[in-house]
């Protein structure tokens, strides 16, 4: 067992395994209780029970420095009622995706277990990603005194804005660099870094620790459990649910980060009804919760959702921990099973323990025709992810004709995907490009471009930086200057 501080610093642990709480807290004794605190309030409340090893002074200093101005709503994450569904919406952050909600976060508790553990070395943030992940991490890690960040993102695989966000980043201390091939092969790489003992050692001789700012840090999933209940205490103040009965949880998933986040508030007692885990054509989770195979052998197809373009969804070994009752050698065994054949099957034991999960997956048809049909009936914009989950809402919705409350987890500003959007709504914007669509956008929703994203297309860039997939380590080395 680890500190949490350890456990953050780290990232992932020696073994290659992902560090999970040691116990929970207890579960929260009333919800009326927490019905009448913001945001910040809320997550120092709940972040508290987790951080064991920081203080309540210590906590409050990393959510007032995550969750204040840098988000352009004083809710932090407003829950807006439209089409017949909550909209959980996570993107009012620096980056317009919901990875904000913790990597503005994550620099603080970083900052703070590396003075609580007297670490004098420089802290180098190594992160893969899909997209919005890397964003985010920059702009948390920018500046930020002993550290150093280095991300790698699929150069073909992201949208034009996502990739502008990137290679725009200021700050000494970033690199940003451009990968020839998809978002498993950056996550690969960079999980083969970690595990190499002896470069870490080489680094660590040269003053350089690693850890990371993907959602296998566990300091990412603590700050993203908060949200739910922030959501459900919303619906609660709002009358659309009374104290104790459930809510569905819809979440457009890619890593399994996020719904995870969803289970570990279920266990902190939040009243979750069904845990929808939504999926693009990319559907090995959905395919996983229907047969309890999990099997990544399979073409990768690049979607007009890239963010959850994944077919080794990390997180989901912490879930498997929990099925497992908490085995970790039964964890270990299907961990290896799946980086020797890329598939494992678990027990009939370890599948009725997913009861809580329904898994869907949407086309991009029918995500296309989500993202029209609400804005049309509804006059509201969702992004290429949200819609994923709110069509599999819907599928789930007909099939059960289940009238429970839905919170779906709105993931990102459509602003940041406009180009697919834009070519969901009418063709005629079909082959035009992301910053084209940006200003046509605002004037169709009657609002601003956001401004993070406003001047965009006219920052320098300042990372060129490409790599084949079997040279991150490599990158790497010479980044930090230390031998590969
Ligand atoms: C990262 C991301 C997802 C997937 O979240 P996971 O936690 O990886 O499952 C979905 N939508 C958007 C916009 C994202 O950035």
């Amino acid at each position: 067992m680890v500190s949490s501080a350890r456990a953050i610093l780290r990232g992932i642990a020696a073994d290659g395994g992902l560090f999970v709480p040691a116990r929970f807290p207890e579960p929260v004794a009333s919800l009326e209780a927490l019905s009448g605190m913001d945001y910040r309030a809320l997550a120092c409340r709940l972040m508290t029970g987790f951080l064991t090893d920081f203080t309540e002074a210590e906590v409050r200093e990393c959510v007032e420095g995550a969750y204040d101005a840098k988000f352009d709503a004083p809710e932090i994450a407003p829950v807006v009622k439209r089409a017949g569904v909550h909209f959980l919406e996570l993107y009012h952050g620096p980056t317009l995706a919901f990875k904000d909600m913790a990597l503005t976060v994550l620099p603080h508790l970083l900052k703070i277990a590396g003075r609580k553990l007297g670490m004098e070395r420089k802290i180098v943030i190594l992160t893969a990603t899909s997209g919005d992940t890397g964003k985010a991490a920059l702009e948390g890690f920018a500046g930020v005194e002993g550290t150093e960040i280095i991300v790698f993102f699929p150069r073909h695989g992201v949208s034009e804005v996502q990739k502008r966000q990137m290679i725009t980043q200021a700050g000494d201390n970033t690199h940003v660099i451009g990968i020839e091939g998809n978002f498993d092969d950056a996550q690969t790489g960079v999980k083969a870094v970690f595990g190499d003992t002896e470069f870490l050692r080489r680094a660590e001789a040269a003053g350089a620790v690693f850890s990371s700012a993907n959602s296998i840090n566990v300091g990412r999933l603590i700050p993203q459990i908060v949200y739910y209940f922030h959501a459900y205490l919303s619906l609660l103040r709002a009358g659309e649910v009374r104290s104790g009965s459930p809510i569905h949880v819809v979440v457009p998933t890619g890593n399994f980060g996020n719904i995870l986040a969803a289970y570990y508030a279920e266990r902190l007692g939040l009243p979750v009804g069904r845990l929808l885990c939504a999926s693009n054509r990319n559907r090995v989770l959905y395919e996983f919760l229907r047969t309890g195979v999990y099997d990544r052998n399979r073409e990768f197809v690049p979607t007009i959702s890239p963010s959850m373009d994944i077919l080794i969804s990390s997180n989901l070994e912490r879930l498997l921990f929990a099925l497992s009752g908490e085995d970790p050698a039964a964890v270990r065994a299907l961990m290896a099973a799946l980086a020797k054949d890329g598939r494992y099957a678990i027990t009939p034991e370890m599948r009725a323990g997913l009861g809580r999960f329904y898994g869907g997956w949407a086309s991009e048809e029918e995500t296309r025709s989500a993202i029209k049909e609400v804005w049309e009936s509804a006059g509201y914009l969702m992004d290429t992810h949200t819609a994923v989950g709110y069509a599999v809402y819907r599928q789930y919705a007909a099939e059960t004709g289940d009238p429970t409350p839905a919170v779906v987890a709105g993931t990102a500003s459509p602003f940041k995907f406009a180009r697919d959007v834009m070519a969901a709504l009418d063709p005629r914007y079909a082959g035009r490009g992301d910053f084209e669509l940006l200003q046509e956008m605002a004037a169709l929703t009657g609002g601003d471009v956001p401004a993070p994203i406003r001047d965009l297309e006219t920052r320098p860039i300042r990372h060129r930086r490409v790599c084949r997939k079997d040279e991150v380590k490599a990158a790497v080395a010479e980044v930090l200057g230390v031998c590969a």
